[in-house]
């Protein structure tokens, strides 16, 4: 969509009903947190990805921060992580005082190096606590292989879809194969509550543990009485009103978002020098970033020629592992997600887009490549 003739990367795209759902929460004067719309947000997502429990909140960094909590992670102890992510993703570690073991990803998938995950806990000097394993840009990890050496080393695998929200594994939804999986609905994600996340798991005693963390921890008494402390993390039920709107319409964004890919894959076929981000056989990612990268250009050369268009793209994630800081961090790498950052660029990617406009972005682009 063009706002104020710009062509963002991947602005909020309303279904039409929020307002009405809006309009509802103002008469039912449900403004607190929690109240029906958040119940039923989080049957939307129940519903939606199979799951039997989640838990609606603040942001998907909640979320992750609670899983991590519930799962009892504390000072020294390691977590493993995808180091091709987003810092929401990895700040929970630090917040519980645990430490980072960064795992680079391999070039089929973009996404987590399942060998290199096996050779971080054979050489881990303790046993990991926990996986956060990120679905970058919508696309699917080799989910069954890391799921498995997960449940071989007896490690808990938490699942940051923040990203991937619907998409599939031999069509079982991201977010669904962990101990934990977790979504944001942040502004820019394919759906947006304008700010939001949510915490689902197939254990009950985890996501009430969890449930009772994000609401203070309050113990049962009239009063307020405290054995342990916990965050005000929950999500306001007016803006699970947007939530609900938002979910009404999420296959159709996914096969749009799906469907700009490959216009900008058709489009830019005849440039040798691009590579579009992979998908790995019996997935289907939901492409909410089409992503590319440049065999011998300058991705920030291209990047500002777009800006001057008034076109937004992004470079890829800086890694983890290269931030100032985790500069004396550990990590497990084979310079992948290293060179992919080097080369790598997000083009816009709003399911208002036009084929016109993928077309006109990538006139200006090959203008840059010229
Ligand atoms: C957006 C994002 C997060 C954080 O989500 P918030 O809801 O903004 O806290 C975490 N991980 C990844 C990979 C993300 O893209």
């Amino acid at each position: 969509m063009i706002q104020n003739n710009r062509l963002f990367l991947s602005p909020p795209h309303m279904s039409g009903r929020e307002q009405e759902y809006i309009a509802q929460v103002f008469e039912s004067n449900y403004i607190a947190p929690l109240g029906p719309m958040v119940d039923r947000f989080e049957q939307n997502i129940r519903d939606y990805t199979h799951t039997s429990n989640a838990l609606a909140l603040s942001s998907a960094t909640a979320a992750i921060h609670l899983a991590l909590r519930v799962l009892g992670v504390g000072t020294g102890d390691l977590v493993l992580a995808s180091s091709f992510t987003f810092i929401g993703s990895i700040a929970p570690i630090l917040y519980q005082n645990a430490t980072p073991v960064f795992i680079d990803s391999d070039a089929k998938s973009w996404n987590l190096d399942p060998a290199l995950l096996e050779k971080a806990i054979a050489q881990a000097p303790k046993k990991p606590k926990a996986l956060i394993l990120t679905h970058l840009y919508g696309q699917c990890a080799d989910l069954k292989t890391i799921a498995q050496i997960c449940t071989h080393h007896d490690i808990t695998l938490i699942e940051d879809a923040a990203e991937s929200l619907g998409a599939t594994y031999n069509t079982q939804q991201t977010g669904t194969f962990g101990t934990f999986g977790v979504y944001s609905f942040n502004g820019n994600k394919i759906l947006t509550t304008s700010g939001g996340g949510m915490l689902v798991s197939s254990n009950k005693e985890l996501i009430d543990k969890a449930r009772f963390y994000s609401t203070q921890a309050r113990d049962h008494a009239p009063y307020y009485e405290h054995t342990d402390f916990g965050y005000n993390y929950r999500l306001s039920n007016v803006l699970a009103a947007i939530g609900v709107a938002q979910m009404e319409v999420l296959e159709k964004r996914i096969t749009m978002r799906r469907q700009i890919f490959q216009w900008y894959r058709e489009a830019l076929r005849d440039i040798s020098e691009i590579t579009f981000m992979p998908e790995l056989s019996d997935t289907r990612g939901n492409r909410w970033l089409t992503a590319i990268t440049f065999e011998r250009s300058d991705p920030e050369r291209i990047r500002t020629h777009l800006e001057t268009a008034d076109i937004e793209s992004r470079p890829l994630w800086k890694p983890m592992h290269l931030q100032p800081l985790f500069k004396n961090g550990s990590v497990f790498q084979n310079g992948t997600s290293e060179g992919l950052f080097n080369k790598g660029l997000c083009l816009p990617s709003g399911t208002q887009m036009t084929s016109g406009d993928v077309e006109y972005v990538c006139a200006i682009l090959k203008k840059a490549l010229r």
